[in-house]
């Protein structure tokens, strides 16, 4: 669906690399190439995998003007089958755990993507589990998941200006990982711009995050990056007709965050 979504876009479409089971993350780019790049990245959980949809939809919404958007809506292309249609890929931990689809976060090797990045591996609260599992399994080592190299290498061949994360839920937006006090200014005044944009609410602290994209674009590019949960109340598995309120909030995010970035 995603692929064939991005392909009719008219934008130019690329697989920045493929998963465990061996799809392509699929990637548009709007904007110019030369100038500040935003990277928007969806579904990396798999039973958030509807948050694609608010990315599609900013994709097809996108204005022209300076700068330019990549948008990646399934990171975890095998996990968002797996949640929506129980599709396996015939891979032996997805098939012995068939029972558990509709509460699934990792990928097909049961690695949680969001813990798996180069950013102080492995200290965080969300590690539960030092086996692969539906999730809270943070990896062998740092970018071992197929998925997470992918997006690093990708993201470190960018170098974005910025990145948003969507995931659900929760109606929040996080934004702090260790950054020294210059870099802290910069990157609360963004987070609290954005927030403000979507009507979300921001929160402090790093809150024991670890080894989340979030946390490697802060770490390792020294870019504001947030993190945003979608849909404020209610229980997992969601559809996606939950998402519609953020769809609508979230459509024009891209071009408010690039002209947010030119200064305008
Ligand atoms: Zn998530």
């Amino acid at each position: 669906m995603v692929e064939r979504e991005l392909k009719q876009s008219g934008a130019d479409v690329t697989s920045i690399g493929k998963s465990v089971c061996g799809n392509d993350i699929w990637c548009a780019h709007r904007g110019e190439y030369g100038g500040k790049q935003l990277i928007i990245t969806a579904a990396i959980h798999a039973r958030e995998c509807y948050t694609a949809l608010v990315v599609l939809r900013q994709l097809h919404d996108f204005r022209y003007g300076r700068g330019g958007v990549y948008f990646i809506p399934l990171v975890n292309p095998d996990g968002a089958a797996f949640f929506e249609s129980g599709n396996t890929f015939s891979h032996p931990f997805l098939r012995t755990n068939a029972h558990m689809r509709k509460s699934w976060k990792a990928n097909a090797d049961g690695v949680d993507l969001n813990c798996n990045f180069d950013a102080n591996f492995g200290t965080g609260a969300q590690q539960s589990t030092t086996a692969p599992a539906a999730h809270g399994y943070v990896g062998k080592y740092p970018h071992s998941a197929p998925e997470t190299k992918a997006l690093a290498e990708f993201t470190l061949s960018v170098m974005p200006a910025a990145t948003v994360s969507y995931h659900c839920m929760g109606g929040e937006l996080y934004w702090q990982f260790f950054q020294d006090q210059a870099r802290r200014q910069r990157d609360n005044a963004f987070a609290a711009a954005v927030a403000k944009h979507i009507g979300v609410k921001k929160v402090d602290g790093e809150l024991d995050s670890a080894g989340g994209y979030k946390d490697f674009c802060v770490q390792k590019l020294g870019i504001p990056a947030v993190t945003i949960e979608l849909i404020k109340r209610g229980n997992h598995p969601f559809d996606p007709s939950d998402y519609e309120d953020d769809i609508q909030a979230n459509a024009d995010l891209p071009n408010f965050i690039l002209d947010y970035l030119y200064g305008e």
